[in-house]
């Protein structure tokens, strides 16, 4: 998933990175039993407008999926 235009001021010019704590941000499912290490939420933000958009990255949205159906 990417963010191509930002939906606040239409701007088409987009930048990627990482929102940083003391590490990169990650989400960690409920269901899963181990503890996530490095980040897996990347963030777009608007060059124009400042405004953000953030996605959990495909690798562990489908550690999720499997999962829920396994
Ligand atoms: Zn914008």
């Amino acid at each position: 998933m990417s963010m191509a235009e930002c939906p606040k001021c239409s701007s088409a010019r987009i930048d990627k990175g990482w929102i940083l704590s003391a590490g990169k941000i990650a989400f960690r499912s409920d269901g899963l039993p181990y503890p996530f290490s490095g980040g897996n939420v990347r963030t777009y933000v608007c060059v124009d407008c400042g405004y953000t958009e953030s996605y959990v990255e495909r690798e562990y949205l489908d550690k999720i999926k499997s999962k829920k159906n396994g």
